[in-house]
């Protein structure tokens, strides 16, 4: 079977996310592959690794359990030093949110799938949720209910406004 380290970078990715316990839908979503483009890329590396996929749209279990070798070989070490530093904290926070597009997605996706420390590192984001960031850039409750006692204000007087000419039209 050809090592996980030969295969391309985000096969490497996809299999060291899933043997780092996240799910194939995790893995296809950091990537920001359709669904398509992420079973070609698993269909891929299998094929590549000697192993035998089930065919397209067949159920996943079934995929994943023919998968399993890989991703077994996936939990072992990675012998590829990562080409790239590692990203900085808020790049790695924007790629668990999946914000990241383009090149930088690409690079960010490869440097962890070959990075141990920025793939436990991302799991743990992942698992968190959003980001502390996201978190404080949400409106405040209290302002929301503000805006929304403004919103009742006005469709109130819109709907006296409506009751006023409905009246005089009489
Ligand atoms: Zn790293």
């Amino acid at each position: 079977m050809e090592s996980i380290d030969a295969l391309p970078p985000q096969a490497r990715f996809a299999l060291r996310v899933v043997a780092a316990g996240l799910a194939h839908d995790d893995a296809a979503r950091l990537l920001a592959a359709a669904p398509d483009a992420y079973a070609t890329l698993l269909r891929t590396a299998a094929h590549r690794a000697g192993v035998a996929l089930p065919s397209p749209g067949s159920d996943a279990a079934l995929r994943d359990a023919a998968l399993a070798p890989l991703v077994a070989a996936a939990r072992g070490p990675s012998a590829r030093r990562p080409a790239t530093r590692c990203p900085q904290a808020d790049v790695l926070r924007a790629f668990a949110a999946e914000a990241l597009a383009g090149p930088l997605l690409l690079a960010t996706a490869e440097h962890v799938a070959d990075c141990p420390a920025c793939l436990d590192a991302l799991v743990r984001l992942r698992r968190e949720g959003p980001p502390p960031a996201e978190e404080t850039a949400r409106p405040v409750p209290g302002r929301r209910r503000g805006a929304s006692v403004a919103c009742v204000a006005l469709a109130l007087a819109a709907l006296g406004a409506v009751a006023w000419l409905l009246l005089r039209a009489r």
